[in-house]
Parts: structure tokens; C-alpha cells; sequence
């Protein structure tokens, strides 16, 4: 429902991605934002976080958030915004995030990116020991009772075989256990990431989801439809739901810009919090063209942030897929495969992914200028 009438926000906010920072330890191959570091200076901190509005659930995250020196102000703001506050992190800074969790304990959670077990993780991190921090960090959690902790991974041709273990260690320790597929994005400053052995990640992502499926939880059914989202996404399909970030969710960028997400071709700021406040930002013009970007994005990302908020609005396709899958017993297929995806993880007949990338901005902004035309009078 519209906040005001003319503008297509929503008063109600559900989520907010906090990018603390750029800077990061890690060097992951799948992100260059440690290339692209910011400076402590040019970063918001809690003066500013607390003009954020009130919203369901905060993701704190970065680069590194460990390493804000000001984290603890920070995340004191944040949980005045918010019913929900958690912070991800590539767990490399073990007495940094127990220290923090000594203090707030069960008032916030973290989530902790394992890219597999250690010689995939730390490969992929370029991070030696990354993967006995992390997991250092994660059953002291544990044993301090803490709730609300878990761990994932951005699947991709170094980490599917290691997919099953993760979530089984995971189900172990009775944690939460999260799943990403990577993107080509600003935010990553990438555009050559991709996936050479599809089959294998889709194999991986399929045994996950039946896993998910035979859970007793309810919840771990929805995880099992987001997997299968991932698998959709793979293959270069369309969303299986609608994308509304910018209309009750948004990120906001280390500098103070909000933006609808991280995940469109470049940033498209809806404002900046340093200079305006959350009602100028959230109800302007600049906002509502942001808003019709994200309308009509064609990026057709599948990240928990722009998707588990639609999962509980638009609960009926997915509840369908679940009765069909777990109670009619529906083997889960892999969706057919498009013929281009639209972050060129598969490249186009053996191009790489940077080539793909640039032919399908170049079909994009035909299309665009087609749609230009058509609308030009006579
Ligand atoms: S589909 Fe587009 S608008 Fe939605 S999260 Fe992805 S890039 Fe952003």
C-alpha cells in the first residue's frame, strides 16, 4: 500500500542493508570491493544512522563490518531502529566479534560467510585460517547462547561439492544456514564473474533444496523454494516474484546514499542522509524514478534481501511449490536454461562473461531507446 498518494513507497519499511564500510581484510575472487576500499573519513556513522526511520530487520554488513572502530555505537543506534539487527561478516576477526556479542548478546545475530570447507574457503578468500576463525567464532556463539547466528556461501565452481557438508555441519549445530549464487554488480565491481560447470552448482543447489524439503520445519521448506530460485537464477530465467526494492527496502551506501540495491548496472541514489532527511529522500522524484528503474530492472536477481520480503507478502506461489514438492512428493527439476543470463554467468557461445555482459547492455539500451521512440508523439 502507497504511503502518499502519487508516489509508489511504502510507509512501512521491512529491511535496510547497511553497508558499514568498503574497506575489507579478505580478497575474495568473487568481489573487488577490497580493491575499492573507502575511507574511515567519507563513512556515515552513528549521528547519521539514527535518522534511518523505524523497520522491520537491519542487515549490517560491508566489506568487513569488524572493522568500523565505532561498530559498537553503531549497531547501539541501529537497534533503535529496528526490531531485528544482523551483521554479516567474513569471520576473520574472532576476539573483535565476541567482544561485541559479550556486550549485546541475544539483542542482535550475525551471519558468517563460509565459502566452503577450508581449503575452498580460504582459497576463495585468499585468507589462510579464515575458515578455523571463522568457525572458532561461530561455536563460541554457540556456546555463549546465542541465537541468532548462522553461516553461508555465495555458491560457485570452487564450493558446490562443498555445499552439502556446510548445510549438514550446519544442521548439526542447530544454525541457520543461508545461500547466495554470485552477481555481477557495481557493488562487487565485477563484471566477469561466472559459473564454467553450471551442472554441478545446479546438482548442488537441487540435492540442498530435496534436503531442505524432508526438514520438519516449515521454514526450511521456504529455504528450499529460495534455493530453487537460486537454480532459476542460474539458468538465466526470469524472478519467480517480483522485485520491490525502493518501495520498502533499500541500502544505503557507507557515504550516506540510499539506493534501492546493489545489484543494477550502477548505483541510482534515491538521496543522501548526510544532507536530507528519511521523508525528503523517501518521497521525491529522484526516488520515484529509482522506484520505475527497479520496476522494470531486468538484472533478475535472487538475493535474500529483494526476495524474502516477497516470499511473505506474495506467500502463495511459493506455498503452492511447497504443498507440490512436499506433500505430492513433485521431484524438484532444474528450470530450463535461458539463452543468455542477464549477469553473463555463462557467457554467450563461449565469450566470456565481461563480453556478455557489455552485448547485453548493448541489447538493453536498444530496447530502451526502441521503447523511447514508441512513446515520442507523432
Ligand atoms: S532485480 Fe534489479 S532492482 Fe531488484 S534487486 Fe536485482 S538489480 Fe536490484
Amino acid at each position: 500500500m502507497a504511503a502518499y498518494p502519487g508516489y509508489t513507497a511504502e510507509r512501512r519499511i521491512h529491511f535496510g542493508s547497511i553497508i558499514s564500510t568498503y574497506r575489507c581484510n579478505a580478497k575474495c575472487n568473487m568481489c573487488n570491493i577490497w580493491k575499492n576500499p573507502t575511507r574511515p573519513s567519507e563513512e556515515v556513522g552513528a549521528e547519521t544512522l539514527a535518522r534511518l526511520p523505524k523497520m522491520d530487520a537491519i542487515n549490517l554488513t560491508g566489506g568487513e563490518t569488524f572493522l568500523r572502530a565505532d561498530l559498537d555505537e553503531i549497531v547501539t543506534v541501529l537497534k533503535s531502529r529496528a526490531k531485528r539487527v544482523v551483521i554479516s561478516s567474513n569471520g576473520w576477526f574472532v576476539d573483535r566479534v565476541i567482544r561485541l556479542f559479550e556486550k549485546h548478546g541475544n539483542t542482535i545475530g550475525i551471519r558468517i560467510s563460509i565459502e566452503g570447507l577450508s581449503h575452498a574457503n580460504d582459497g576463495i578468500r585468499g585468507t589462510a585460517g579464515g575458515f578455523d576463525n571463522a568457525i572458532r567464532i561461530l561455536t563460541t556463539l554457540y556456546e555463549m547462547g546465542i541465537k541468532d547466528i548462522g553461516f553461508g556461501l555465495t555458491v560457485q565452481d570452487a564450493n558446490a561439492r562443498d555445499v552439502k557438508e556446510l548445510y549438514r555441519l550446519a544442521r548439526m549445530m542447530n544454525v541457520e544456514f543461508a545461500t547466495a549464487a554470485l552477481h555481477n554488480s557495481f557493488y562487487f565491481h565485477k563484471d566477469d564473474n561466472r559459473i564454467d560447470s553450471v551442472e554441478q552448482t545446479l546438482d548442488a543447489l537441487k540435492e540442498l533444496a530435496s534436503d531442505l524439503m524432508r526438514s520438519r520445519r516449515h521454514k526450511d521448506w521456504f529455504r528450499a523454494y529460495f534455493n530453487y530460485g537460486l537454480m532459476n537464477y542460474l539458468q538465466g530465467r526470469e524472478r519467480l516474484l517480483p522485485c520491490r526494492m525502493a518501495h520498502d527496502a533499500f541500502f544505503l551506501e557507507p557515504n550516506g546514499d540510499v539506493l534501492p540495491c546493489n545489484g543494477m548496472d550502477r548505483p541510482m541514489p534515491l538521496g543522501n542522509l548526510t544532507r536530507q532527511s528519511w521523508d525528503e529522500i523517501w518521497y521525491s522524484e529522484q526516488a520515484e524514478s529509482a522506484r520505475a528503474a527497479v520496476r522494470n530492472c531486468k538484472r533478475q536477481c535472487w538475493m535474500m534481501g529483494s526476495v524474502g520480503q516477497e516470499i511473505k507478502k506474495h506467500p502463495l506461489r511459493p506455498i503452492e511449490w511447497v504443498l507440490k514438492h512436499k506433500f505430492l512428493k513433485q521431484e524438484i527439476c532444474v528450470p530450463p536454461r535461458a539463452e543468455c543470463h542477464p549477469h553473463g554467468l555463462f557467457g554467450l557461445d563461449s565469450r566470456t562473461a565481461r563480453e556478455t555482459m557489455r552485448l547485453i547492455n548493448i541489447r538493453n539500451s536498444r530496447a530502451a531507446t526502441v521503447a523511447r521512440q514508441a512513446d515520442k508523439p507523432a
